[in-house]
């Protein structure tokens, strides 16, 4: 019996410990090629040390939706044409790669793909990479290759504030969030 109530309180414990772990560290969604992995379309990364070094004390969810979307890397540039990530996903506007090849199911999917890992995890905060069709939070260039940058979210940026999870990027004060 005195065994049982052990067993017991070392149950409960450990039911307390995972709780209050829940409840207290912070967990981030961040984009994958900010921490270093090579899943930029050309194959490369945009690693941010000055972000590395602050993530202390929290649980940390690297991914790449393009990736996640099904896409190789390295893959072909894609722009959104004529629209931003909201009208993508409201099926009003296409992504395209530099081929003309059509890659907006590969963006939904990977959008889709983050939005249940953020839910699954309890997630509320992402930090993802600016500039980028899929990741960014407030510019995205305008579809014609040209390197000519629009006001406009990313279709991942979009599905994830459509569902109020809040959307940084690299190059936003992320001082209050550490
Ligand atoms: S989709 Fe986002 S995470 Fe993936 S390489 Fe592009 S910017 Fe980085």
């Amino acid at each position: 019996m005195q065994g049982q109530n052990k067993g017991n309180l070392l149950l409960y414990f450990a039911l307390f410990n995972f709780t209050v772990y829940n409840f207290i560290m912070k967990k981030i969604v961040i984009s994958s090629c900010l921490l270093g992995a090579c899943t930029k379309y050309d194959g490369g990364h945009n690693k941010k040390e000055q972000i590395l070094k602050k993530l202390v004390n929290m649980e940390i969810i690297s991914l790449c939706p393009e990736v996640l979307g099904g896409l190789p890397t390295p893959r072909p540039p894609a722009e959104i044409i004529g629209g931003d990530g909201f009208s993508v996903l409201k099926g009003n506007c296409k992504v395209l790669n530099n081929l003309g090849e059509d890659v907006t199911e590969n963006f939904i999917k990977g959008a889709k793909e983050t939005l249940r890992i953020c839910l699954d995890k309890g997630c509320q905060i992402a930090i993802l990479k600016g500039n980028s069709p899929s990741c960014s939070n407030k510019f995205i260039y305008d579809g014609s290759f040209r390197g000519k940058k629009v006001l406009g979210l990313g279709v991942t940026a979009a599905l994830l504030i459509e569902n109020n999870i809040k959307v940084f990027s690299e190059e936003d004060d992320l001082s209050g969030l550490f």
